[in-house]
């Protein structure tokens, strides 16, 4: 952090997205700051211009209809965490954000930071990958809808243009019968980022047939990945009939799609072999709260 900037508030979305034309691509949003501080210390970003968001409550929200799950981009991961009796999903998305950072830093860190930060190795992101979440981004133009999957477009970079915000991320429920999901992760220690990571939601129609299946692979490519040979694999059969051995064969189709590297936390071959075990364990999970006995 070590050349000047400028600091700017912004109060509503209208005004966070007219700052970010007025200022240009040098521009960079402040929601918790969390990932943000870290990189500008350590002089991966050099924001000449700081737009603070932290005063748009209006983004701040969690809210549940029988279409889906709308969460802010300001929610913090410890308002997503304070939710788990509001929804079962939000069990599921609540017992994540317990596995991430120190409650000091869930209370700072938002969702929507955390989104586009676009680790690959981030929390939250597989997860929504699975349960076929969308996103709300807003610009001068308007608000545009984009799927969770097509959100990653690198290592820290997403779909959000210049002039553009975060707005919300939406979970659709089923019309029909209930999904469950579940998430795991490999880490070193307890305030650690995931070495890998996976989840699964599994949608059951009312008439005990597997509808949906969704996966989500995280830290074994420079974007969260899915896999929908995989999905289609599961998809059509009866709960009744799922065994852990079709899982496991599931989960060795989806983990085919991961390209792991080695770094300084875990060999490629490792992260390879553990996104499979992340994915089998959760489909089995997903498929126990379906009440399926394996
Ligand atoms: C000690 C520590 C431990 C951590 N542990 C974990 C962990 O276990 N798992 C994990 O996934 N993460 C972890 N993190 C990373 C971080 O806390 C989360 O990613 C957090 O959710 C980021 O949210 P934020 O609001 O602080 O984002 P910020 O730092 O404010 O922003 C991150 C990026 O997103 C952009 N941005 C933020 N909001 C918007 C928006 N609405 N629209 C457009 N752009 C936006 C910013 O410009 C910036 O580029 C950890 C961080 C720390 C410091």
């Amino acid at each position: 952090m070590k050349s000047a900037f400028t600091y700017e508030r912004a109060g509503s979305p209208a005004e966070a997205v007219a700052l970010l034309a007025k200022h240009g691509p040098d521009a960079m949003i402040w929601a918790g700051g969390t990932d943000m501080t870290l990189q500008w210390q350590q002089e991966k970003v050099s924001p000449t211009v700081c737009i603070d968001i932290r005063d748009i409550s209006e983004l701040d929200y969690i809210e549940i209809d029988n279409s889906g799950i709308r969460i802010g981009a300001m929610a913090s991961l410890a308002s997503l965490e304070r939710s788990a009796d509001r929804h079962h999903i939000l069990t599921m998305l609540s017992d994540i954000t317990k596995l991430m950072a120190t409650p000091q830093t869930r209370t700072l860190a938002t969702v929507g930071g955390n989104l586009c930060n676009a680790s690959p190795a981030a929390d939250l992101s597989p997860a929504f990958v699975a349960l076929d979440a969308t996103v709300k981004i807003f610009s001068a133009l308007g608000a545009r809808k984009v799927s969770m999957l097509d959100f990653f477009k690198g290592v820290n970079k997403t779909e959000v243009g210049p002039a553009e915000l975060l707005e919300e991320v939406f979970i659709p429920l089923p019309d029909d019968g209930d999904v469950q999901a579940s998430y795991k992760r490999i880490d070193r220690t307890v305030v650690d980022i995931a070495l890998v990571n996976g989840s699964a939601a599994v949608t059951v129609g009312s008439d005990g047939v597997i509808s949906k299946v969704g996966l989500g692979l995280g830290a074994v490519a420079p974007i969260i990945l899915n896999a929908p040979d995989a999905s289609a694999a599961l998809e059509g059969l009866k709960l009744s009939d799922v065994t852990r051995e079709k899982l496991a064969k599931v989960a060795a189709i989806a983990a085919k799609h991961a390209k792991p590297i080695t770094d300084v936390r875990a060999s490629a071959g490792y992260r390879q072999d553990m996104v499979e075990i992340m994915l089998r364990r959760s489909l089995e999970d997903s498929i126990s709260k379906h009440g399926g006995t394996l």
